[in-house]
Order: structure tokens, then sequence, then C-alpha cells
């Protein structure tokens, strides 16, 4: 917003990662400045009423705007390649903020049934009773979201890779039926970061962002961020912000900050480990089937390659055997229950890996029939796979895999 450091043209995404942001105070911080204040002094009356009135820029009140929270959207706008981006408290603060930009009572929606089980509750529970009414489709299969498609349909959201099941959507093909229709596309890019799959590239108009994870990447704090063209950033969901309080802390906002200068190379080590953990269950006794979009039995292995920098995530699940659900379940249970070395959580995204059984956790809340529907069983495990050694995670799974009872 004021003062952007000034940078030479050209520079690649890892030099951006790093020096994007306001330029140092007077003082000559090298690390950024931490800008823990919710007010700012102004130099006189008439200059107060000018940055109030929207006219001139500077800062007011942290719920409108701070200078570390803005450093922090400067550097991920540049990322993402995007001309803005606006910080959220949360992931979901900034699904929240989106709709309430977008969206009024007699407009549709329409989702991937697959994406994240809160995104799916705001959707289909908490704006639905203001009237905002959402089709949940196919991830995969863009026909259903063609035919889903209304008069009113104002928003298409999607999530890719999803959350646990990593199935993949094509954004460009998303993106040309939105369009087709006078609809926006906002894709959820939380699993893969700008680090590996930059959406309005493949012509998604706005990206959702959970700090919380691979962004922040150490499980410190919770943050979340919208990128995509100022008219929106600015006109549309500035004022929601400064209206409905959802605003990012400066605290979280400069610890992930700070957390973005190492995401290239976070991404890429833990997507290799991702990729010799998933490579590897698939050779493992006891595993029914294993999710990992760099893995040549993925359904969408060949699209998820193209959009994802040719690398797969740092997520992979996994079925485990069973012949029914309780089975399942139990055998879940035990290949959770005997790590010693990850941890335990329903959090993803940190450098310790994590392991998680979704369908009692982040799909807990749903209806089993939502839950089957969403393709989540009760043999299916989560890892986010972290930065241990490779060898340790695989010999932590198989403590579990090498003792089930069949
Ligand atoms: C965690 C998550 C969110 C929500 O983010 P919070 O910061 O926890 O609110 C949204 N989308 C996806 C894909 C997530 O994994």
């Amino acid at each position: 917003m004021t003062d952007e450091r000034t940078l030479p043209p050209g520079l690649h995404r890892d030099t951006l990662a790093l020096r994007t942001g306001l330029a140092p105070s007077q003082h000559g911080e090298h690390s950024e400045a931490l800008f823990l204040t919710s007010g700012f002094v102004q130099p006189d009356a008439e200059t107060s009423a000018r940055r109030f009135a929207g006219t001139e820029a500077g800062f007011t009140y942290s719920r409108t705007s701070n200078p570390t929270v803005a450093s922090f959207e400067q550097r991920l706008a540049a990322l993402e390649g995007t001309e803005a981006a606006i910080g959220a408290s949360t992931g979901m603060g900034a699904i929240l903020m989106m709709c309430m930009g977008l969206l009024k009572a007699g407009d549709h929606v329409v989702c991937s049934r697959s994406v994240f089980g809160s995104t799916l509750n705001l959707f289909g529970k908490e704006f639905a009773k203001f009237g905002v009414e959402t089709t949940f489709v196919s991830q995969t299969d863009v026909a259903e979201w063609r035919a889903a498609m209304k008069p009113n349909t104002r928003l298409l959201f999607a999530e890719t890779p999803t959350n646990p099941l990593t199935e993949v959507c094509d954004i460009q093909a998303l993106a040309d039926l939105a369009h087709g229709a006078g609809a926006l596309l906002a894709v959820d890019n939380c699993f893969c970061t700008p680090a590996l799959q930059r959406p309005t590239e493949l012509g998604a108009d706005l990206i959702i962002h959970s700090g919380t994870k691979y962004l922040d990447g150490q499980g410190r704090v919770m943050a979340g961020a919208i990128c995509g063209p100022s008219k929106l950033i600015v006109d549309v969901f500035g004022p929601v912000v400064r209206t409905a309080g959802m605003a990012l802390s400066p605290f979280n906002a400069w610890v992930v900050l700070k957390g973005l200068e190492t995401l290239g190379i976070r991404m890429q080590a833990q997507c290799a480990n991702a990729l010799a953990v998933a490579q590897w269950l698939e050779t493992q006794p006891g595993i029914a089937r294993v999710y990992y979009p760099g893995l040549a039995s993925h359904a969408q292995h060949e699209l998820a390659m193209r959009q994802q920098s040719g690398q797969g995530g740092a997520v992979v699940s996994f079925d485990v055997v069973g012949n029914d659900p309780e089975t399942a379940r139990a055998n879940a249970f035990h290949v959770i229950n005997s790590t010693r070395v990850v941890s335990i959580a329903t959090n993803l995204g940190d450098t310790k890996t994590i392991i998680t059984h979704p369908g009692t956790t982040s799909h807990g809340r749903l209806t089993e029939a939502q839950r089957q529907a969403a393709g989540i069983s009760q043999g299916l495990i989560r890892l986010a796979v972290g930065l241990e050694h490779i060898d340790d995670i695989k010999a932590d799974l198989l403590r579990g895999l090498g003792t089930l009872k069949s």
C-alpha cells in the first residue's frame, strides 16, 4: 500500500520470496520489522481525514491495514503473480471474506464436493442460511460442473489437490467454464502453494490460502489470504475486512512473512520425501491404495504434473486393508497408534510429519453419507510429510503396517 521497496524488474520467484515487502524503517533493520500496534499517529487532522477517506495512502488502524501485514500481502502476491493480496485471520476467514464480498441472497455457487470439510459447511450450511445456494459436484468431471451452472451462478470454487484424497481438477477448464457464464473461479491453493502451482496463470480469478499450512510451514500460527486483481482485493474485500474484522494479526503476518522466505526449498524437500514415501507405500503389504498425484497410478497424474510444476505435493493418503469399515478403522488406528516419531494431529503443512485419520477428525462432522460421497473410508490415513529423514518415516509407518492382523 505505501513505500513498497523498489526492486529491479524480472527477478525470479525465489528472489521475490525474500525481497518483496515494504521498505525498511529509518533504523535500517535487515529482518522485516514487526509492527505490533493497533493504531498509527497521524501528522495532522487533514492527513488523517484523507487517509480515512481513502484518498491518500497511509496507515490508520490495524483492522484496516498494518505495515507488517502489508509486507506479507505484497510478498504473497508477488509469489502468486497477482496484482494484490489481502490477509485474513485464518484460511476459513479468507473464504468467509470472499463469500461476504462476492455473494448475496439469490446467488448460486458451484463447488467441488471434495473440498476441505469446513469449506463444505461454510457453503452448504452457513451461507445456505442467507439464501446463497450451492451445488456440490465432482472434483474431476468438468461435465458435472457445466451441468450445474445456472443463470445466477456467480462463483465456482475448487481446491486442488484436495484434502485428503489429492484429487486434481483442471483449473484451466473450470476457468473457461466460469468466464463463459460471467462467473468467477476461486481456487484454494493450500496444498501446492505458489511454489508449485499458480492458479491465475491457468485462468483462475482468485486464490485462497490457509497461511496456517505451508506458507508458515512450521505450525506456529494461523493465517489466511486471498490473492487476486486489485479491483477485487482493494475495492471489494478491503471494505469487508474493515467492517467484519477477520483481519490478520501483525504477529502472525510476520511469522508467515518469514516462512515465505524458505517456502520454495521446503516444498521441494517435502515433495521429494512425499514421493519416496508414496512409492514405498505402494510396495507394502497391508495397503489397499495410495493417493498421491506424483504416482503414475494417480487418476489425474498427467494433469497434476502439468499444473503443479511436475511435483506431487507433500500430502500422501492411503487406505489400509480391512474387509468391513470396522476392521479398516481398527487397522488404521493400529498404524497411527504404533508410530513413535510422526505426530498424531489434524494439521498439515508442517516441517514435522503429521499422521491423521480423516474419517474421525477433519471429516468427522460430516454425515456418513457425505463422507462416502467424498470417498473418505474408515481405513484412510493421511500423511502430511515433513522433513525428517525418509528412512525414519518409513520405519515409523512399518511399526504398524508390519504388525497388522488382517
Ligand atoms: C486448513 C485448510 C483450510 C482452512 O485454513 P485455516 O487456516 O485452518 O482456517 C482451507 N483449505 C484447506 C485445503 C485447508 O487444508
